[in-house]
């Protein structure tokens, strides 16, 4: 059965339209399948949970990832232009990140090291006092998931003693220099298979498995061939796909390719509705399940969040902070004393430690590692500097069409497209080695939605300067050791622009909703059964490599799943979630002419701008933080109210809106579905004179969900008051669903804040004002007079205005 689907290259597809299983439900979704979401499919699956996992990317068995620079230049991720390749290449505002789209995630191109974070760099800075990161949880903590997850990927060292190994050039150079400095250059574990067993390594032998791998395919031992970042084609890597993924299919798990989930929302009675569509045949489904875990990685888990937010009211306002690159940077030593081979062995073989301030021995500023990074690694090979007039040229490129599109705003960040046209065929020298640097920058960084629907990231390397500088002078040093002329950076650096293999950050946990997105075991603050386990959960930098770490949080997310779901065994179902709310009444037709003797029409163009705040209940609270954020939120309507002599008569009598409301975090210009105004309303106790304009508009955000703009001005017409600023202002908020007048429950607040009309706007409207049939005058004043009392004298329309 796993052979077959294996050949169609669409895992569980198939097996699920055979079935008639679409549209089914499940114990648990997992989107993503990268080291998130393949411990917690196994995990949960294991437990004895139905799971389903979805991966946007397709399966890679050995020897199906591409190789020659044909096939390479359409192997990224950019379905809009019709490629669903291996490499997910964005471009932000002071950072390039590069992902992977596949069954196994970023362990189909990473450099399989598997590192530990440093147990005192699990830093607890004080938030409030201006710390950037503060983790909660330990080294210790973390200790017992490490050792699961490395029984599971089962790492080996590079085994830097034995023939062949022992004449890795690039291995034993580095081993030297670090030794010329005084230092020493570690052999991490490595997720690669070197050797069966206890029995000595050797290079191209058969690995045996205790069983079957998902893929069906034989697997044999490292060939040295260093194309570990491209996808190992001889299967000695250890990806996920091998390990996790396997055994969660084999527990049952539902492992669904080519499904990229684009919405995903709360159910009433509990679990989650979960929308995608597949490739390439663009075909949209939904599943639904009890619990939803976010495994689409640091930028692909923000991004559905922060397009899906307003179906989760009470996420917490910290959702998009704490990014950072894991303090990548790529440079060259160039033109080393002794060959360095850098395209023997696999990526990455050692790496050096540089001791941090919070280590107590004496160093100073950040810690980080600086490792030896093969190639044909993408990267390197996509900046490459050296003597290739061609690859400089190429690379020029990139960094050209980067600054342009920062410099014409172009809020389009997915580069992958652009790469693919740029790529040429990458030649190497013998004598240069790529130093990877990485650990605490600093996580400053925020992700939000442009304009026009896109993730965007602002991170700079500004604050993280001090950090950068060590790593570089540390990076000469090394490459001096190394014998070389010179140490080159990648060209991006000099546009003050870094490239991170490593993005981290934008759901990070935290001890309160006010810190972070999700808690210490993965659980998003304020949304039962939604959870988040994959890179986008660090609060601050890991430091070393941290697709271990990821993984060992994962196993910690799923043991608490585990538990939970043992505790409730037997309970059904979760607590229904808050009702929408009664559908709004029909609102009156906007007739321009209602037929009725004497009846006139009133209609005028409004704009209110300002800003809201997700989460929050108060209005002027969610003004000022919106603002601080630029959550900015507008609307565009033309209001008619049908009949002004009912307005008048009956002070609930509903108008019609219809328009639009723009907000970049919901989505964009979306438009109004349906919407009311009432005008004026009496609210106070007789003789108080205390009035309200109410709208509420019904539409549905970037994704779909409905929602609910609900808005008052609060007039008071005694003296003393503040006529204008009342007409002015309208309390707003933004509702879960499309909520009526009278809601039978109260409904969910998504957010809060305050929208204004600003002066010339407001002269503006007013001579919009017209009347059906025209030149009643009459009727005008009197809807004018209700509508902005005295300051209809003062900016009402001209007699001549008001005649047409
Ligand atoms: C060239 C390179 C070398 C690296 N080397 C190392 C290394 O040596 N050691 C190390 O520790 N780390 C390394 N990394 C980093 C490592 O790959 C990541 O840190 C790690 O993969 C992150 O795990 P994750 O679970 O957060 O997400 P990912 O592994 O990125 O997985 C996310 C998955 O979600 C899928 N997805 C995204 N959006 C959707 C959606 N809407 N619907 C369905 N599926 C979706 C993606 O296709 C992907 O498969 C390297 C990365 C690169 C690019
Ligand atoms: S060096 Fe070659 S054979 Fe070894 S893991 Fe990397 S790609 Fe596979």
């Amino acid at each position: 059965m796993l052979e077959a689907l294996a050949l169609d290259g669409r895992i569980g597809y198939h097996c699920l339209v055979a079935a008639g299983m679409q549209d089914s439900h499940f114990d648990a979704v997992i989107v993503g399948s990268g080291f998130g979401g393949s411990v917690m499919a196994y995990r949960l699956a294991e437990a004895g949970l139905e799971v389903c996992l979805l991966e946007r990317g397709k399966t890679y068995p050995p020897g199906s990832f591409p190789r020659s620079p044909r096939e390479m230049a359409t192997n990224f991720w950019d379905p809009s232009e019709g490629h669903y390749g291996l490499y997910d290449l964005w471009s932000f505002n002071g950072i390039e990140a590069l992902v992977a789209s596949g069954l196994g995630g970023g362990s189909l191109i990473y450099a399989n090291v598997l590192l530990r974070k440093d147990p005192n760099w699990f830093v607890t800075e004080d938030l409030e006092r201006g710390g950037y990161e503060h983790w909660p949880v330990t080294r210790a903590d973390l200790d017992p998931h490490y050792d699961r997850v490395e029984a599971m990927i089962k790492p080996q060292r590079y085994p830097a003693e034995h023939p062949p190994y022992d004449t890795t050039p690039k291995t034993r150079e580095f081993a030297a220099a670090a030794e010329r400095l005084g230092m020493k250059a570690d052999l991490p574990p490595l997720a690669v298979t070197f050797a069966n067993d206890e029995r000595p390594p050797v290079p191209g032998e058969p690995i045996e498995e205790d069983k079957p791998n998902l893929h069906g395919a034989p697997r044999y031992t490292c060939r040295l061939v260093g194309e570990c970042d491209i996808g190992c084609n001889i299967g000695a890597k250890n990806t996920l796909d091998f390990n996790y993924l396997s055994a969660a299919k084999r527990a049952g798990a539902e492992l669904l390719t080519e499904a990229e989930v684009r919405s995903f929302e709360p159910l009433d009675g509990g679990g989650f509705r979960v929308g995608y569509v597949t490739h390439p045949e663009r075909e949209e489904h939904a599943l639904s399940a009890k619990r939803l875990v976010l495994s689409a990685g640091t930028l692909g888990s923000t991004f559905l969040l922060l397009k899906n937010r307003s179906a989760f009211p009470r996420l917490s306002p910290r959702l998009g902070t704490r990014f950072c690159g894991n303090g990548d940077l790529l440079t060259f030593a160039v033109n080393t004393g002794e060959p360095a081979d850098a395209e023997r062995g696999p990526v990455i073989t050692s790496a050096i430690r540089y001791s941090d301030e919070l280590d107590s021995d004496g160093a100073v500023g950040r810690g980080f590692y600086i490792e030896d990074a093969g190639v044909p690694a993408f990267v390197p090979w996509l900046v490459q500097s050296s003597d290739a007039p061609g690859a400089l040229r190429r690379a020029a490129m990139v960094a050209w069409r980067v600054l342009r599109q920062r410099l014409v705003g172009d809020p389009q960040s997915n580069l992958s497209a652009e790469a693919a046209g740029i790529l040429g065929d990458g030649d190497f020298s013998g004598r240069f080695l790529p130093l990877l640097g990485m650990g605490r920058d600093i996580p400053d960084g925020t992700m939000t939605l442009t304009k026009r629907g896109y993730l965007d990231v602002d991170w700079r390397t500004r604050k993280s300067g001090p950090y950068f500088d060590r790593l570089r002078a540390e990076s000469r040093r090394l490459a001096q050791a190394l014998g070389a002329e010179k140490l080159v950076d990648n060209p991006l650096w000099l546009l003050r622009r870094v490239i991170t293999v490593h993005p981290l950050g934008g759901c990070p946990m935290g001890r309160t909703p006010e810190e972070g997105v999700v808690d210490a075991y993965g659980r998003v603050f304020g949304c039962p059964g939604l959870h988040i386990a994959d890179g986008s959960v660090m609060p601050g930098p890991v430091g070393p490599n941290p697709s271990f770490t990821i993984a060992a949080l994962a196993n910690r997310f799923a043991d608490a799943i585990v538990e939970e779901q043992a505790a409730v065994a037997g309970a059904r179902g979760a607590r229904p979630t808050t009702e929408p709310g009664r559908p709004l009444p029909r609102a009156t037709e906007p007739a321009a002419v209602t037929g009725r003797e004497g009846s006139c029409a009133v209609s005028f163009t409004e704009e209110m701008k300002g800003f809201v705040s997700f989460g929050e209940q108060d209005f002027d609270l969610g003004y000022r933080a919106g603002r601080e954020t630029r959550t900015a939120l507008m609307f565009h309507l033309t209001i008619t109210a049908d009949d002004v002599e009912k307005f008048i008569e009956d002070r609930e009598h509903e108008g019609v809106a219809e328009g639009w409301v723009h907000c970049d975090a919901l989505g964009g210009r979306l438009p109004v579905e349906r919407g009311v105004f009432n005008l004026l309303v009496d609210v106070g106790q007789e003789g108080e004179r205390r009035k309200r304009m109410l709208y509420r508009l019904h539409f549905s955000d970037g994704s779909g969900h409905p929602l609910t703009l609900a808005g008052h001005k609060v007039i008071e017409d005694d003296p003393g008051f503040d006529l204008w600023r009342d007409t002015t202002t309208l309390f707003t908020r933004v509702l879960r669903g499309h909520v009526g007048a009278v809601a039978a429950e109260e409904p969910e607040v998504v957010a809060s804040g305050i929208i204004h009309i600003h002066g010339a706007d407001f002269a503006r409207q007013l001579i919009t004002f017209r009347t059906d049939p025209p030149g009643r005058l009459d009727a005008l004043g009197r809807f004018g007079a209700l509508f902005a009392g005295d300051l209809w004298d003062v900016y009402g329309p001209t007699g001549e205005e008001r005649s047409r």
